[in-house]
């Protein structure tokens, strides 16, 4: 079987510094996969490439066997990846209804639309409450929410998601991770970045470990959750 997303020795630079230097790996269809790391590993800059903001340096990025290379960020989206972006990049002033309509903007069966804001809704109650509100009046963690759910509305054949528990509260936190069990057992394949290597490692399928632009650990997330050195690494154990 194909995987879903083939990484293959991708390389991605900006300027001088390659922030990604040869990295490998896959996602198969109903997967979670997640990448960990600390700051500046290449996560962000890797979920980024694979949506076609940046351009790969080397490397192949196959989907569905096909080659993404020189396709430009919104037929990425056609193709069915969508990015959960880091730091939400939600419309403030635009109500709720509005931000997750937004993500629908290649699609045009409204009955389709209509049930997928209703799932929305259905995932996250807070935004059904407050449908008609301006997003910018959300607390963080809505607003992380209201950008999974608008991610979700381009019915994505692959999701990624770029730190969804940053700088959320712990109930906020788990409520997120919930949901991404959630969509895996609807059968939405999760490409997930986190910094929360205990909370990103307990619900993936595999789990790759970054260091300065490069893969040094892979594995089934729960061996890497019992693995000694990521413990003392990302864990914080002694
Ligand atoms: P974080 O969790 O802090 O976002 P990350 O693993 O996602 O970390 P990246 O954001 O991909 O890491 O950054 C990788 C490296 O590339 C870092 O050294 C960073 O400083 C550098 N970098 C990121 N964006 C740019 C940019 N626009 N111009 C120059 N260097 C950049």
């Amino acid at each position: 079987m194909t995987a879903l997303l083939e990484v293959e020795d991708l390389r991605v630079a900006y300027g001088k510094i390659e922030a990604v230097k040869g990295i490998s790996f896959t996602v198969d269809a109903g997967q979670v996969v997640t990448l960990i790391g600390t700051n500046g590993a290449g996560k962000t800059t890797t979920l980024r490439t694979l949506s076609g903001l940046l351009k790969p340096l080397g490397g192949r990025i196959l989907f569905e066997g096909k080659p993404l290379a020189n396709i430009p960020a919104h037929k990425i989206v056609s193709l069915g990846i969508a990015h959960s972006p880091e730091g939400r990049h939600i419309f403030p002033r635009l109500t709720i209804t509005e931000n997750l309509l937004l993500g629908a903007y290649l699609r045009n069966d409204k009955a389709g639309i209509e049930k997928d804001v209703q799932r929305a809704y259905d995932l996250f109650p807070i935004l059904g409450e407050r449908r008609k509100q301006a997003a910018g009046t959300l607390s963080g963690g809505e607003q992380q929410m209201l950008a999974m759910g608008r991610a979700l509305m381009s019915q994505p054949k692959l999701l990624m998601l770029d730190e969804p528990s940053m700088g959320l509260s712990p109930i906020m936190m788990q409520k997120i991770m919930e949901t991404i069990v959630e969509l895996k057992a609807a059968g939405t394949t999760i490409l997930l970045v986190e910094q929360n290597a205990q909370a990103a490692l307990s619900l993936a399928d595999q789990g790759h470990v970054m260091e300065v632009g490069k893969i040094v650990l892979s594995g089934a997330g729960s061996d890497l959750l019992h693995d000694e050195s990521v413990r003392k690494a990302y864990l914080g154990e002694d």
